[in-house]
């Protein structure tokens, strides 16, 4: 009998995958997660030989435990079939000091595709498996690049509506102009008054509000989240770290059974959370390490066990990541701390009312044994980008120079690293060509076209000629007025 999904903070709560999927999260404000993780295996062996589509299809079957093999299938060919444009899905390219999967290959240039094409295909397929006669209302905090890819994913699917909310001033022109011009019947977006953090936990309140979700059903609606909250969110992204591992043995780069280093750049901790969940499932993972900006609270709880958000909150070049609630470091917390639903409730409690925890010794002991953590300054970051194009002629993006800053100042010689590179180096062109250049007074799309003519690199599809597009949202609200916004735009949606 497969496992059911509880709560981190209450192992009473049981659900199954597709329930814990249309939900988002759990009554208790906690995160659905599988107990025995360890209990779930992929053998490596059985995957050298496969695609990505293949490794997809069976790395999700282990968490999607009441699809059948068939559904998993369906929802991972209408995810990846055609939609992104390598034919690798995500290409491992190397470079000198370590190799950089490159996970922007999808329809709106973000890592955040790979998650948000499949989402929604769970969400139909959990629909119609409860028979469910409400229709789902997505909502949605984004700092800058979800809000687009789910914008992207849930697009006309049917029986689903979806409002995307972002930080006024916190996007990059780019990831605005993306969102604004989004089409589609049942989509909405609207600008925030305040930072991620304040969209994110407006959101997050309105999720554990009863009244409201009464309101909601009374329109025959139901909410659910497809922030990396959402399991369904963060289970395909375990998938590229299968695969760029198969990669790496299939160009004789390591042997099945060695271990690999992943370096990931860090925000809400959804992306390294999968890259736990994978060695978990027996990926031989060296050291996962979390490389954050100068927002950098995960640094700092990962060497000294304490988390403290009371911090300014700093606009950086790389915007994707600035975040001071990483939400899904819950989920990591049940793991180290052995499934210990109280110790995470009590925890969360204290983040919730002081702003801060500190974890005890043994846990800290546990997070050291996985994780290790970095950080860079804006201006190391525009080094960075600067010297990797210089030396190496490739062109990186702030968030993935950040990663590759951490990598090369915690070089390892004894294992092979991978740095997950989130976004493509135009969807930040405004940062990249000022790394390059020093600053300028053009705007992003003149530089679009200017980084392009300088270096060669392919603008992507979907950014090309996105600023002719016509603006089909200009709303923007204070976060007190969330509740009586969505009452209202939901019943414009089809
Ligand atoms: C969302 C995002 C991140 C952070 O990923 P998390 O899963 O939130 O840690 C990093 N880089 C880019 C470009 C992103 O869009």
């Amino acid at each position: 009998m497969s496992q059911c999904y509880e709560s981190t903070r209450d192992k009473l709560v049981s659900k199954k995958a597709s329930e814990a999927i249309l939900q988002g999260l759990s009554e208790d404000g906690g995160l659905f997660v599988l107990r025995n993780l360890n209990e779930l295996h992929i053998h490596i062996e059985s995957l050298i030989d496969d695609d990505y589509l293949s490794i997809a299809t069976k790395v999700l079957g282990v968490f999607l435990n009441d699809f059948s093999e068939e559904e998993v299938r369906m929802c991972v060919d209408k995810a990846y079939t055609n939609k992104f444009s390598a034919k690798e899905i995500t290409p491992l390219v190397e470079l000198k000091d370590a190799h950089v999967l490159e996970l922007f290959h999808g329809p709106t240039s973000a890592f955040k595709d790979v998650a948000l094409s499949i989402l929604p295909q769970f969400t139909k397929t959990a629909l119609t498996k409860n028979e469910m006669t409400e229709d789902i209302l997505i909502l949605t905090a984004t700092s800058g690049d979800t809000g687009k890819a789910a914008l992207e994913g849930y697009k006309d699917v049917d029986r689903t509506k979806i409002i995307i909310f972002y930080p006024s001033g916190g996007v990059s022109k780019v990831q605005e102009t993306q969102m604004i011009t989004q089409e589609g019947k049942n989509t909405g977006v609207c600008a925030i008054d305040g930072n991620f953090d304040d969209a994110q936990s407006g959101v997050k309140e309105l999720f554990l509000n009863e009244t409201f979700k009464r309101d909601l059903l009374e329109k025959n609606i139901k909410l659910s989240s497809a922030n990396s909250i959402n399991i369904g969110r963060l289970i395909p992204q375990m998938v590229y770290y299968f695969y760029a591992y198969k990669t790496l043995v299939n160009q004789g780069k390591i042997n099945c059974g060695d271990k690999v280093n992943f370096v990931v750049p860090t925000g809400n901790f959804g992306n390294i959370l999968a890259g736990y969940y994978a060695k978990q499932l027996g990926l031989p993972v060296n050291k996962l390490v979390c490389a954050a900006n100068e927002n950098n609270v995960l640094y700092d709880f990962l060497t000294t066990g304490t988390y403290n958000k009371n911090r300014e909150f700093l606009k950086t070049i790389s915007p994707s990541m600035d975040i001071l609630i990483s939400s899904n470091l819950e989920r990591l917390l049940y793991y180290v701390s052995d499934c210990d639903n109280e110790y995470v409730t009590q925890l969360m409690t204290s983040l919730k009312t002081t702003g801060t925890y500190t974890v005890n010794e043994r846990v800290l002991a546990k997070l050291k044994e996985t994780f290790s953590a970095g950080y860079a300054s804006n201006e190391e970051t525009q080094k960075t980008i600067q010297d990797v194009y210089v030396k190496e002629n490739y062109l990186m993006d702030p968030h993935t120079a950040v990663g590759y800053k951490v990598l090369l100042e915690n070089k390892d010689k004894e294992h092979v690293s991978v740095v997950l590179s989130t976004a493509s180096p135009y969807k930040f062109t405004k940062s990249v060509y000022e790394a390059l250049h020093g600053p300028t007074n053009d705007d992003e799309f003149t530089l679009m076209k200017k980084l392009h003519a300088e270096t060669n690199v392919v603008i992507p599809e979907n950014l090309n000629g996105l600023e002719d597009k016509i603006v089909l949202h200009d709303d923007s609200i204070e976060k007190e007025t969330m509740k009586s916004y969505i009452m209202e735009k939901a019943g414009q949606l089809v």
